[in-house]
């Protein structure tokens, strides 16, 4: 089994490129270049010295000690909350801003759910002086009042989308409009590995410096590359990506998804892509999607902002067909203990969606022997409100 893309960019039957006939000629130039790029001696050592310096990387492989005595076995988290702006999402916007300057794109486009990926855009525009532009549903700009804040004090132009349902997928669909009037001179940098090929793939890429790191790391804690289970929380599946993509191949990593259920999957309001997915395209590109029986996308809902994606990338769908990843889906409830839990045993307050992979340990038992990398793929500084709501704080 192969768990990478082929030439036209599909994971088994998922991925692809199912674009608009006047974004073509965008899409095709980054296929052409991403790799070829990427490759480059200049490139890369402009990636890992900002990766470095900026970001803050190596984020640190921690032995969760009073955590892996209450569930008993043996808990690393691999902290990328520490990074800079609070989450994995920096890695992947840090290596396409530098592919655009390669391509010699000027402006940058972007959109939005949370927000978190237009910080994370706006952040590395203001890095490299670029005009950013980051398109998010009018909803989703009132729900999300700090990140917008953000954006606008790191210089970007936050546009609303004011069609649809005025969320994620709006935003989405008028960056891609945004795309289409200006091949020449815009750079669309999308913030997980979903949309058409080459974009699942670079994504992952650039993720991967997570399990990179976790390989030398865990060699210094346990004198062994491979853990024996790798745990992440799926949105779109970026920083479970990155976490993965190492281990992808050895079958005796067992890979562990958490999505997010909400108020429980038979709710009505859940994000449990997987499970209540069916094959669909979605960002172009074929994948897993919760849609109506007429092909209408769903609303998906999670208390966690990164989790309430409709879609997953074709990588995760492949993973889920083939049975390579166990998918699990955690509800908003068991969620917020599991974050209130990492507060108090280990004095560390996880983003929410970090949180959903850490209620595994009420779902599984791992043995006391057993290696188990749990990536907190961010803080939960954005999630302070949220927090203090649940739990009357
Ligand atoms: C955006 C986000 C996610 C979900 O995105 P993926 O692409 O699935 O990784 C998870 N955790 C945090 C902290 C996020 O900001």
């Amino acid at each position: 089994m192969n768990y990478n893309t082929n030439e036209k960019g599909y994971y088994g039957e998922f991925g692809g490129a199912y674009i608009p006939e006047m974004l073509y000629p965008n899409v095709e130039e980054l296929r052409q270049n991403y790799l070829k790029i990427m490759e480059e001696p200049s490139f890369q050592k402009e990636f890992n010295q900002l990766l470095k310096d900026y970001v803050g990387r190596p984020s640190p492989l921690y032995f969760a000690k009073r955590l892996s005595e209450k569930y008993k076995t043996k808990i690393y988290l691999k902290r990328e909350d520490l990074n800079h702006t609070g989450a994995h999402k920096i890695n992947n916007t840090i290596g396409q801003i530098l592919m655009a300057k390669r391509l010699g794109k000027s402006r940058i486009i972007a959109e939005t759910g949370a927000g978190q990926h237009g910080v994370a855009t706006a952040t590395v525009c203001a890095l490299m002086g670029l005009e950013c532009i980051v398109y998010m549903g009018e909803i989703d700009i009132a729900r999300q009042a700090p990140n917008v804040a953000r954006m606008k004090m790191l210089g970007a132009t936050v546009v609303p989308a004011l069609s649809g349902s005025r969320t994620l997928k709006d935003a989405t669909n008028e960056a891609i409009r945004d795309w289409i009037n200006n091949p020449v001179d815009t750079y669309y940098i999308i913030g997980s590995v979903v949309g058409p090929h080459p974009y699942p793939d670079m994504v992952a890429r650039f993720q991967a410096i997570i399990s990179e790191e976790i390989k030398w790391q865990l060699n210094e804690h346990e004198d062994r590359e491979n853990p024996d289970v790798v745990i992440a929380c799926v949105g779109g599946g970026s920083n479970a990506a990155g976490a993965y993509y190492h281990y992808l191949d050895n079958l005796e990593v067992k890979l562990i998804a958490v999505e997010a259920a909400g108020l429980g999957i038979d709710s009505g309001e859940s994000a449990a892509t997987s499970v209540l997915g069916k094959e669909g395209i979605i960002h172009g590109s074929k994948t897993l999607l919760m849609q109506t029986e007429d092909g209408q996308i769903t609303e998906p809902y999670s208390i966690s902002a990164g989790l309430d994606y409709p879609g997953v990338g074709p990588l995760h769908a492949h993973l889920f067909e083939t049975k390579r990843a166990e998918f699990v889906s955690v509800t908003d409830d068991e969620a917020m203990k599991a974050g209130i839990e990492l507060c108090e045993l280990e004095g560390i307050i996880p983003a929410i969606e970090s949180a959903h992979a850490l209620a595994i340990f009420e779902k599984q038992t791992f043995k006391p022997e057993e290696v188990v990398i749990l990536n907190l793929s961010g803080r939960g500084d954005k999630d302070l409100n949220t927090y203090i709501d649940y739990f009357g704080l």
